[in-house]
């Protein structure tokens, strides 16, 4: 299958830097209601910075994406023949499967967490400082929180709870069931975290993530700001304590993380590429010790083909690993999938450079991809990992 895309990437984002209340706070966060069609995107104002709209240009309708038929072009197999990953091979879609847009007039999406129980998507969009909520029931789109304090990485805990990595907050926060919001973790050794990108959490309520720079580089998407922190580590929580310990420490720049169902297995990307051309572009992946809280044996899962990058990963619920690609050829752009063992099955084609996924819906198979100014979904034949 060659190369699907027909459709004009127009990626525009002027940084590479992306990737981030207390009670009274919280009071300001306002709950504007946003209803999103597709003649409406385009004109929705942003509201957390000022100026002209992303896009100059007529941007992409809502739904299935334009010049597409089934079987869907965008979805790749890397082999042909079993096991493959498109609808003639390995079931990961069914043949009327379809890559949709089904959001669209943000200035850069990240960090997509899918709740069960309310059948919404959160995510964040970075630049504008806030956190939206995509309704999967009649695609009603609305701010869940701003300001977010440039909110990034958004998870859920096992008790339902969101926990939210924030840029400018430099900090992880959770949002309890009555709307006030806790402090997880903000110091480590007395000094200030960097600007946690990205967070998972397991069984046990430990929470694990990331906190590479990116989120202090510049005013655009945090507060610039100097490390305080010697390294970019990845941190864990402990869930009684509440102590915060490193549990990995020579990453150039540690972004999206996830963990295997079984709870192995630790993946974490490595964003390094961006601060020079030698540095890492990879997935690594750890043999994890939940019990212990630590980590051994680490290995480079899959390297991506620079210059792009992956900045955020999942797992399905037989392992397999999939990851964001975005920021070099367009060809890339998208999601690839790979079997535990790291032979790539597949790849989604996107028209936009991708940050982040989450699987959601009321199976657990539907595939939220967060691609720059847009939101795009695709129902898939398996069933997202994590179960909160
Ligand atoms: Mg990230």
């Amino acid at each position: 299958m060659t190369k699907p895309l027909t459709i004009s990437a127009e990626s525009s984002e002027p940084s590479l830097a992306r990737r981030t209340l207390l009670k009274g706070a919280a009071a300001a966060v306002a709950a504007t209601g946003v209803t999103m069609n597709a003649a409406l995107a385009a004109s929705v104002a942003p509201l957390g910075q000022t100026g002209a709209p992303t896009r100059s240009t007529a941007p992409l309708p809502l739904g299935p994406l334009p010049g597409s038929r089934y079987p869907d072009s965008h979805l790749e197999s890397a082999k042909k023949g079993p096991p493959s990953f498109g609808p003639s091979g390995f079931p990961a879609f069914a043949g009327t499967m379809a890559v949709e847009r089904v959001a669209t007039g943000f200035r850069w999406a990240e960090g997509p967490v899918y709740f069960a129980a309310g059948r919404y998507l959160l995510f964040s969009d970075i630049p504008n400082n806030r956190i939206m909520r995509f309704s999967e029931d009649d695609g009603h789109l609305s701010v869940y929180r701003q300001p977010s304090m440039n909110s990034n990485g958004n998870t859920i805990d096992r008790e339902g709870r969101l926990i939210t990595c924030e840029h400018s907050g430099r900090r992880v926060t959770r949002t309890e069931l009555d709307g006030s919001i806790t402090i997880i973790a903000d110091k480590f050794n007395g000094k200030r975290l960097n600007s946690p990108n990205d967070a998972v959490v397991t069984a046990d309520g430990a929470i694990w993530f990331t906190d590479p720079a990116y989120g202090i580089g510049g005013f655009y998407e945090g507060i610039k700001a100097e490390p305080e922190q010697d390294k970019k580590n990845v941190y864990r929580v402990d869930p009684k304590s509440g102590e915060v310990k490193v549990v990995v420490d020579d990453f150039v720049e540690p972004n999206g993380l996830a963990i295997s169902p079984d709870e192995k297995k630790l993946y974490i990307c490595d964003t390094g590429f961006t601060d020079g051309p030698d540095n890492p572009s990879h997935i690594r992946v750890f043999d994890l010790d939940v019990t212990g809280g630590k980590v051994s044996n680490s290995k480079v899962f899959a390297e991506m083909p620079k210059p792009s990058i992956t900045d955020g990963v999942r797992c399905d619920t037989e392992g397999r690993v999939w990851c964001s690609v975005g920021w070099g050829d367009p060809n890339e752009d998208g999601v690839r999938c790979y079997t535990p063992s790291g032979e790539l099955l597949g790849k989604i084609h996107i028209p936009e450079t991708v940050a982040n996924l989450c699987f959601g819906g009321q199976q657990r198979n539907r595939l939220y991809i967060c691609g720059s100014t847009s939101l795009y979904a695709v129902y898939t034949s398996v069933q997202g990992a994590m179960k909160p």
